[in-house]
This record gives structure tokens, sequence and C-alpha cells, in this order.
């Protein structure tokens, strides 16, 4: 498939990817055709739209191996990162008001700790090791009888990080408290075996897997349910969590986003691998390059590297009419501050600045990936020819 700006590399697939053709051509009846409401329960256009939606959850209930009751669909993680975290707080406030995150999380948990600790909650931010895994240890002294829910991701946007659920899990169901996961990063590209086992919440984005934009889902466990607050009251669609309209084109999109995602998984997880670790071994042999998170268990996709001697500000700018990557998550590259999950993992802010995110998909090339590391080399080489710091540095 030839993506919007065909001279363009998109490298970006973290920040959003693109509806697939297949997803789009199974959501377009349902904009006009059978465009009826799934709760008009007396008539054909309603049965229609009621037959699309049970089919839609059948199909992930299946594939992701959890029951139909256990999900409700949003308009995305962000929305479900609200809704759990501030749900739970309001029911739960009176008898537990602790929640532990982590410094490394996605900005849309960070900003909802930020909210609840105004309203009276008690938030710890939990350190990330230089590879950007939390501390366990630290987890484990953090945890107390007031503690409600702890907050980790599951794979870090910007180095494809994945934090240890299985210890996280132990630590929480030995403390008696609730677990969600922002899995939003890891659906499509990493296996979920063990996943819904381990946490009692958890949020998904249909556009980072080929689905469309403003649709998400989020996983609740059967016997945590109790611990929630509704979300948005009318109507009393989706268990009374969520009312208004089900929105069926979308639902339909993400249903099918997610069943091919698991048909193509093993496969485009190893051709991934493949071609991050040929960019990854290709920006590597640049001087002053280091990449992030190395060390540890990463999505395959992901690449995240800083330049010493570089401006990541003016390296993306030149190089933005022929690649497009980022230089932190896509939701703070507007602001003027350095990734927050990397100064996190203790990398100096200077050096922050310097780093730039790879993310590879489904129509990400070898010669892609070959033209990506002349284009970076390139660029790299020119700029630090005009940096005297580069030319003074100590070797
Ligand atoms: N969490 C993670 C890890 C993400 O990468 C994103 C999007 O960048 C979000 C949450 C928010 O997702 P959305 O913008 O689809 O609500």
């Amino acid at each position: 498939m030839e993506l919007g700006y065909s001279s363009q590399i998109y490298l970006d697939y973290n920040a959003t990817t693109p509806c697939k053709e297949s997803v789009v051509k199974e959501m377009l009846p349902y904009f006009n055709k059978h465009f009826g409401n799934a709760s008009s329960s007396h008539h054909p256009f309603g049965w229609l739209a009621k037959d699309a939606l049970d089919e839609s959850k059948n199909m992930i209930s299946k594939t992701l191996g959890i029951s139909q009751k256990e999900f409700i669909f949003t308009s995305g993680s962000t929305e479900s990162i609200n809704s759990v975290l501030k749900g739970l707080y309001k029911k739960n406030k009176s008898t537990r008001n602790h929640i532990i995150t982590s410094k490394a999380e996605h900005k849309a948990v960070l900003d909802v700790c930020e909210f609840l600790e105004k309203e009276g909650a008690k938030v710890t931010y939990l350190d990330v090791t230089s590879d950007g895994l939390i501390d366990i240890k630290q987890l484990e002294s953090e945890l107390s009888k007031d503690t409600l829910v702890v907050s980790i991701m599951f794979a870090n946007n910007e180095t494809g990080v994945m934090q240890p659920l299985d210890l996280i899990s132990q630590l929480c169901k030995k403390n008696r408290c609730l677990l969600f996961s922002d899995a939003t990063q890891a659906l499509g590209k990493t296996e979920m075996n063990d996943f819904f086992k381990q946490v009692d919440f958890a949020c998904f984005s249909g556009h980072k897997l080929y689905g469309p934009k403003g649709v998400g889902i989020t996983y609740i466990k059967e016997k945590s349910a109790v611990y929630l607050d509704s979300f948005i009251q009318g109507g009393g669609q989706q268990s009374a969590l969520r009312g208004g309209t089900y929105n069926i084109p979308a639902i339909i999109g993400i249903a099918f986003a997610i069943v091919q995602a698991d048909q193509r998984l093993i496969e485009e997880k190893k051709r991934l691998e493949y071609l991050r670790n040929l960019l990854q071994n290709g920006l590597s042999n640049i001087e002053e390059s280091i990449v992030n998170g190395l060390n540890v268990d990463r999505l395959t996709n992901t690449l995240n590297i800083s330049f010493k001697y570089i401006d990541g500000e003016i390296l993306l700018r030149s190089l933005s009419t022929s690649l497009a990557v980022s230089n932190g998550s896509a939701c703070n590259s507007a602001g003027v501050n350095p990734s927050h999950v990397l100064i996190a993992m203790g990398i100096s802010p200077t050096l922050a600045f310097s780093s730039l995110r790879f993310s590879l998909g489904l129509y990400t090339s070898k010669k892609e990936i070959k033209n990506t590391i002349t284009l970076v080399s390139k660029e790299i080489a020119k700029q630090r020819e005009s940096n005297i710091l580069w030319e003074r540095r100590e070797v």
C-alpha cells in the first residue's frame, strides 16, 4: 500500500497507523446502508446493527481469549485510562486511596494521576532503571494496605520496553490490590497469552493496530468490575458503565483490526525484528550513538536512539520532508520539554533532546530501512560538521 506522502518514509507507527483497506471495507456499509441503532430493538435496522455489534464482540472475545462480558468499547485509550483510574478512585477512596504508577508511563496516565492527587489521592511514581524497567523491589516496598491500584504499562510507546507484568501481578495479588495495564502499544505487536490472567483492567486503541481512530477497548475483569464506578451515564449501554449510542462502524473496525493483527502476529513480529535490528545496527555505526532500552525485552518494531552532539529538533526538521519519525510520544511533541521517559531512565536533558524514536510497521520495507540509515547518517554528519562542540569533544 502506498502511504499518503509517497516520497516520505513513514516510521512513526507507534504514533498511529493507517486503517487497513480490508478493515475500511468491512466498516463502510455501516455508515449508511446499515445505519441502524444497535439499541433499536423493534425493527430490522436495529437488528442488523445489533448483529454486527454481537459479531464484533464475539470476534474480539475469541481472539483475545476473554469473555464478552469483560470489555466495553470507548473512544480510545485516553478515555479508558481516565475512566478506570477515576472510576476506581471515586468508588474506593474512603477505604483505599493510594495509587502506584511509574515515571515512564504515558502522559495519559501521568496526567490523570496528577488530577487525582489534587482530588486527595496519594500517588507514588516509581523510578525506572537505565533500561526503562520499573524497580520491582521499590514496588514491593511501596505497596500497602491503602494501595488501591497499580498502573503499569505493558510496553512503552517511546522505547518499546516491556515491563515484567508477571512479577508485578504476583505482588498485586499478594497485596490484594488491583492492576491496571496500559497495553495500547502491545496489542498486535506481541503475544498477550498470560496478560489477561495478570491484570484486572487494561486499555487498547484501534488506531495503533491498523484500525480506525476514535475507538478503543477497556478490559474489565469480571470479578474486579465491582470496584469500578460508571463513567458515562445515559442510556444504560455497556452494562451502564458507558452510556451512549454504539459506534458500530468503529466497533467493526477495531474487531477486524484485532483479528487480522492476531493472524499475522508471529510472522510480522519476526519481520519487524529483522528490519528494526538492521536499522539499529546501521544507526549504531554512527559515532556516539546510544540505543535506549537495549538490554531488556522490547517491542520488535521500536528503536529509540540518542545521538550525542546533535539537536534532535533540528534533525527532525531537516529530515521531515523525507522521513516521518518522532522525538518522543506524539502527545507531547508539541511541547519543548525533553522526553519524560528518557529523563526517568536517567538520560540527561541534552541527550534526551538528541534522541529519535523509529517505529516500524506493516508497510515498512528493507529498502526504506536502508534509505533511512543513509538519510540519518548523512544529516548527522552534516550537523556535526558545523558543531564546534563535536570538534572539541574528548575522544
Ligand atoms: N497509552 C499509550 C502507551 C499510547 O501510546 C497512547 C497513544 O499514543 C495512549 C495511551 C493514548 O491513546 P489514544 O490517543 O488513542 O487515546
